[in-house]
């Protein structure tokens, strides 16, 4: 495989970071890529600015899907790249441009090598929000093609570049944002007996909300609440007619989740009656935990360990979120980190994955799906 090429073409993706359902320029870079390619085994279809590309398989009986995600941050690039991004004010700070780098090389291995079964390609757009899986998951160009397997990577930071790290059962958590808005009345600080003052509101259900993780939760099944942003009035010597907080939920289980929810809405309903005011909660974006099926897994781990395409590390669980969840409620399949050893982490303004990792990601992936498109 031509890894100079797909490492090129990374490079082209990241100097175009968009926002979710507007990669306009990157869904036509994948379509432009594609039309270069031989189209006798080749089914196309677009959906928003996603794209899903089919090779038919010469004998098949299933179909195994990989998805990639395309979207970019809004983060304003630091990195020394000299292919840095163009797109001022957004960046590829997740590492979507080396996931569509390797879907793009798996994608040309495979029209040029076609396997027993079908294969999927899935450019996904939204992965950092709103959520594209989900949509596209419903979507009829989808259901046409729907896989039996589904795989997909991500990049980790934190790994070295040569490793592939993967647990079965959970990888990532449940997620949810979670806004809450308040409205009570205005006044003349000096007359508190007039108004309904949001900010003693607010600060009271702050304090309160810390209650669910330490009582509701089971303290074997983690949680996580966390408001890392509060607005509220507009002046010294006004009391607060509004307020407002935003925060993230995360949790290990799917019924955690829907427990710390139904806590949050009792005490915002105890807030109203005690503070006479309205309450509004709006949970933004949710995503469904990355749950990885057991028995594929497990069989990916002994392929590892025996074929060797990459060194395996086992995993944690991560109180991270990604949409690829919706898809292995679905259909079972699983998720990997793929190791590309920098200094900063993921969504940091300054991370500069390894691109070496990119021909061990292609090196793997060819390898198992050959394998699992035609042994069985
Ligand atoms: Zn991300
Ligand atoms: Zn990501």
């Amino acid at each position: 495989m031509d890894t100079e090429r797909f490492i090129n073409i990374r490079r082209q993706l990241h100097q175009i970071p968009e926002p979710g359902f507007e990669e306009f320029k990157t869904q036509q870079f994948i379509l432009d890529f594609i039309s270069g390619l031989p189209q006798e085994r080749l089914n196309i279809q677009t959906w928003k600015t996603g794209v899903l590309v089919r090779v038919a398989g010469l004998n098949p009986r299933k179909t195994i899907g990989y998805r990639t995600d395309m979207d970019g941050l809004p983060i304003f690039e630091e990195t020394s790249c000299d292919f840095a991004s163009v797109h001022n004010g957004y960046m590829h700070a997740c590492g979507h441009d080396l996931h569509m780098s390797i879907a793009i090389g798996l994608l040309d291995y495979f029209v040029k090598h076609p396997v027993d079964d079908h294969l999927l390609f899935i450019f996904q757009p939204a992965e950092e929000g709103p959520g594209g899986a989900l949509p596209l998951m419903q979507c009829k160009e989808f259901q046409t093609v729907k896989p039996d397997m589904m795989l997909a990577l991500h990049i980790a930071p934190e790994y070295p570049v040569g490793t592939v790290a993967v647990k079965k059962g959970l990888l990532f958590a449940n997620t949810s944002e979670l806004f809450i808005d308040l409205k009570g009345k205005g006044g003349h600080a000096a007359y508190p007996h007039l108004s309904n003052d949001m900010v003693i509101a607010a600060s009271h259900l702050v304090t309160q909300l810390q209650s669910i993780v330490s009582r509701n939760i089971d303290p074997l099944d983690s949680a996580v609440l966390t408001v890392g942003k509060i607005t509220g009035g507009t002046k010294q010597n006004i009391i607060a007619e509004t307020a407002r907080l935003e925060g993230t939920i995360r949790t290990l289980s799917s019924a955690s989740m829907v427990k710390v929810k139904s806590r949050i809405e009792a005490l915002v309903k105890g807030i109203e009656a005690s503070f006479e005011c309205e309450a509004a909660i709006d949970y933004g974006a949710n995503y469904y935990q990355v749950f990885n099926d057991e028995e594929l897994t497990d069989e990916f781990i002994s392929f590892l360990k025996t074929e060797k395409p990459a060194e395996f590390y086992h995993c944690r669980e991560a109180m991270t979120g990604e949409d690829f969840g919706y898809f292995l409620k679905d259909i079972p399949g699983f998720m990997f980190w793929l190791g590309v050893d920098c200094d900063f982490g993921l969504h940091h303004s300054r991370i500069e994955p390894k691109e070496e990792a990119i021909p061990v990601a292609l090196r793997t992936l060819s390898a198992y799906i050959e394998w699992k498109a035609t042994s069985q």
